[in-house]
């Protein structure tokens, strides 16, 4: 347990970052995820460069102001979404050529343009430009993605930051631990404020995923924040908080939200289904979010049923209030030396909804 310390305030870990791509976490108010106890949001560089632009949100006073959230905010710098969204993408040592998925124009990205665009939105905690590989991948291209990642690492730090705003290194080098080794190796000799596990949850098997996580957690100096990307599942998180990791981010409270599936403390929850019909219980008795002191399953459903937009605002409410309560309780328990315990009971209901 831990305290990251940025110019828009404090923030404790391990902690869930909820994701809002666009400048927003789709439906939900910047009040509202106040109210669920957020810390810290979560953008992309890569879509907020493409739309509206970096000018726009410059102009506007960054994107703290722009959408009105004064605490922290990481941006993720796109290249996860630069190699996985962009059409027809060419990378050489210099930077990205892609186009846009959205209007296919053509832009060509160098690492340090990367931060320059963070710079603008005024981003508390900026990433790197890396080059992301997929499952499974050859040997030699992961090791000449993840030599780039870190030349590439070396020049982002190069570039002028605003003031207290903090520069995570990425590790990357995809399911090969002598790969991951090197890269934890040179970044911690080039030294970020943090550092971040990428290149996972792209397809991989499980084991192989949590292997990496530990190995990589593990080497990772353990008075600096780590990140593990893109990650995950309650009991995802809880199996990387156990290795080390400690904040993460990932679209599944809000996605599901949007699909009627509420994560609850007995386990998911598909909300459509005939049984909630006439059942007006809260979607989970254990909750004190809004949505569960409020409404029942059976009003929950019949507005997935009908399509009304309330029903995806209020389990998407209810999904990050989950979220974020599950790292307080986590934080409660490594605090008071419980984790272990925590774990276990946590899981047993989770998995058995019992
Ligand atoms: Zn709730």
């Amino acid at each position: 347990m831990g305290k990251l310390r940025t110019a828009h305030g404090d923030i404790d870990t391990p902690c869930f970052m909820p994701v809002g791509t666009q400048g927003t976490v789709k439906t939900l108010s910047p009040r509202e995820l106040e109210e669920c106890g957020a810390q810290i949001t979560l953008s992309n560089a890569y879509h907020l460069f493409l739309r509206p632009g970096r000018e726009v949100i410059k102009k506007a006073g960054g994107l703290h102001k722009f959408m009105s959230w004064q605490k922290p905010i990481l941006t993720d710098s796109g290249g996860y979404q630069i190699f996985s969204l962009a059409l027809l993408r060419k990378v050489n040592d210099k930077g990205v050529e892609f186009q846009s998925h959205i209007d296919g124009l053509k832009h060509f990205l160098t690492p340090e343009d990367v931060i320059g665009i963070q710079n603008d939105l005024g981003s508390d905690i900026l990433m790197p430009l890396d080059e992301c590989v997929h499952y499974p991948c050859a040997k030699d291209h992961a090791e000449i993605a993840m030599k780039r990642t870190v030349d590439w690492a070396r020049r982002s730090k190069s570039v002028a930051r605003g003031n207290r705003r903090l520069l995570f290194g990425i590790v990357q080098g995809a399911t090969y631990e002598d790969l991951r080794k090197e890269c934890v190796h040179q970044l911690t000799d080039i030294d970020f404020d943090g550092f971040a596990i990428g290149g996972v949850s792209v397809g991989e098997p499980k084991n192989l995923r949590y292997n990496i996580v530990n190995l990589v957690a593990d080497l990772l100096p353990q008075d600096y924040p780590r990140y593990l990307m893109g990650v995950g599942l309650a009991e995802d998180i809880i199996e990387a908080v156990e290795s080390g990791a400690d904040m993460f981010d990932c679209v599944v409270p809000t996605r599901y939200g949007r699909n009627g599936s509420a994560f609850t403390s007995k386990g998911k929850l598909t909300i459509r289904n005939s049984p909630y019909r006439e059942d007006f219980r809260p979607l989970d008795i254990e909750c004190g979010c809004y949505t569960c002191k409020n409404f029942s399953r059976a009003y929950l459903r019949h507005l997935f049923n009908t399509e009304e937009i309330l029903g995806l605002r209020l389990v998407s409410l209810h999904n990050v209030y989950f979220y974020l309560g599950l790292m307080r309780k986590i934080r409660e328990a490594i605090a008071q030396d419980r984790f272990r315990e925590f774990k276990k009971d946590f899981l047993s209901k989770y998995n058995n909804k019992g």
